[in-house]
């Protein structure tokens, strides 16, 4: 019996959207399933929504900043409400858009829960539908985790509910220390909130450069948020007047209007029927895959979050194209997750690619190129914030291997670094590239002399 369909993509995230779309253009036949909204976490409930949140929290600083330049910004007011159903609009918007660019491909659309029912079936839970494919994409992302065994844990929100409060808090206790964490607490400080950061190490966040990780969490408290270190939360339980009262770790006590979990992410493969066709899972739930992201079923595949490799929008869309060029244009192709970069929308936004300093010297001898400044704008300004720039090169080669940057743009920056780490390319050749004058990158050209080489501590 011939398959309905060619490929069958469980999940309408930005994996499964594109290698939806591809295979289509290819000439396979698609469907698609989706049991919440299509667009997935990037669009519905992450990056989008975030930088937006983002944008909406910078202005505080600018109104501050703009004083110095001769503005005077008189009764500035703030109201969330408009805030969240804007961003939601927009996000309403986006959904949209990739419903119809699915439709234009001429991809199936299902929305509903679709689980694997055998090798080469899905079943849509809704309508009971069984639906054959020769192959099925599982992109189901991932989604927040909550602690289920800590007492009082239904009082917290995670980033999903941070989206959707029908009031801003007057304050709030935002734990963890990783990429959400850093940017929610920067989001909330921003926009007004009183912000703890409650962290159960010494420094947040953890794999980043140790420089990058200090001098972010100098940058936090010197802007007002509260970082409460090296505790978790042991018990979280509703104080009078609907506000969250958290028993810690250290045997403290704090209380706030509102708690939020930020503590990592878990992959969207429960009650999926992986199980019943045998496809092996990683310890932590992710779907384990090889390079060419196949699973240990020859028809079953997976892209992005749920597999756990790297989980970053662009990373999932990279995976979903090398598995059409694989599977459906005949190019076997797998993605290199060397040299990927990413960045930290907080306040400062931090950004990297490549190894980190402690990282590289584990591996050789190195250089170490250092810069920490107040960019122009700030010194107008009278605003303290200073940016830091970090080389970490290969001293064998002369290679630029790590990129580390904490300041205004340094995402946007860090687009372009990556180009010449990816490419390999030497300090020498950074350097022999004249400087754009007068900009914060400049810098990254005119690092002249390391802070330290070879093994030695750094400066
Ligand atoms: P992260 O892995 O970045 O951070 C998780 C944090 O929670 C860490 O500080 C970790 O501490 C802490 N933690 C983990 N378990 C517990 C626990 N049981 N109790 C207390 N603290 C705990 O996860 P996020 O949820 O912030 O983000 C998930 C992923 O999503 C990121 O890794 C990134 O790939 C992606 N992402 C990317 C963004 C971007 O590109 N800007 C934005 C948001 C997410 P410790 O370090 O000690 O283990």
């Amino acid at each position: 019996m011939p398959h309905t369909y060619d490929l069958f993509v469980i999940g309408a995230g930005s994996g499964g959207v594109r290698a939806a779309r591809l295979a289509a253009k290819a000439g396979a036949r698609v469907a698609i399933a989706e049991e919440y909204r299509i667009g997935g976490t990037c669009v519905i409930r992450g990056c989008v929504p975030k930088k937006l949140l983002v944008y909406a929290s910078e202005f505080t600083q600018s109104f501050k900043d703009a004083a110095g330049f001769g503005w005077s910004v008189e009764n500035a007011r703030f109201d969330w409400p408009t805030l969240r159903d804007n961003v939601q609009a927009e996000v309403t918007r986006l959904s949209g858009l990739y419903r119809k660019n699915l439709d234009a491909a001429g991809v199936t659309i299902f929305e509903q829960r679709a689980v694997v029912a055998g090798p080469q079936s899905v079943r849509l839970e809704k309508s009971g539908e069984a639906i054959s494919a020769e192959r099925i994409l599982v992109a189901t992302g991932g989604h927040p985790y909550r602690p289920l065994e800590l007492q009082g844990q239904e009082f917290a929100i995670t980033s999903n509910e941070a989206f959707h409060l029908g009031r801003l808090p007057g304050s709030i206790i935002v734990c963890g220390g990783g990429y959400i964490a850093v940017e929610f607490a920067s989001i909330f400080s921003g926009l007004g909130v009183e912000t703890t950061l409650l962290y159960r190490g010494g420094k947040i966040l953890r794999g980043f450069d140790e420089d990058l990780r200090d001098h972010v969490q100098n940058e936090l408290a010197r802007t007002g948020v509260k970082l409460v270190l090296n505790a978790t939360f042991a018990e979280l339980a509703e104080a009078p007047g609907g506000r969250r009262c958290a028993r810690l770790s250290n045997g403290a006590t704090a209380e706030a209007e509102q708690v939020m979990f930020a503590i990592g992410r878990e992959a969207n493969t429960g009650a999926l029927g992986l199980e019943i066709v045998g496809v092996r899972l990683a310890k932590n739930g992710a779907i384990a895959v090889d390079e060419f992201s196949r699973t240990n079923v020859p028809s079953i595949f997976a892209v992005g979050d749920v597999t756990d490799r790297i989980n970053l929008t662009p990373v999932a869309i990279r995976e979903a194209v090398a598995f059409v060029q694989s599977e459906f244009s005949g190019n076997p192709m797998a993605f290199d997750h060397a040299d990927v970069a990413s960045a930290v929308f907080g306040r400062p936004p931090i950004a990297c690619v490549g190894l980190t300093e402690t990282d590289a010297r584990a591996k050789g001898k190195v250089r170490i190129f250092k810069s920490v400044f107040r960019p122009m704008k700030n010194i107008l300004a009278g605003n303290e914030q200073r940016t830091l720039m970090k080389l970490v090169v290969d001293a064998a080669n002369d290679r630029v291997i790590g990129v580390h940057l904490a300041g205004p743009e340094a995402p946007e920056l860090i687009q372009v670094a990556a180009i010449a780490v990816k490419a390999g390319l030497t300090k020498a050749q950074w350097d022999a590239t004249c400087a754009v004058h007068p900009t914060a990158a400049e810098e990254l050209v005119l690092m002249g002399e390391p802070a330290s080489h070879d093994n030695e501590a750094p400066a």
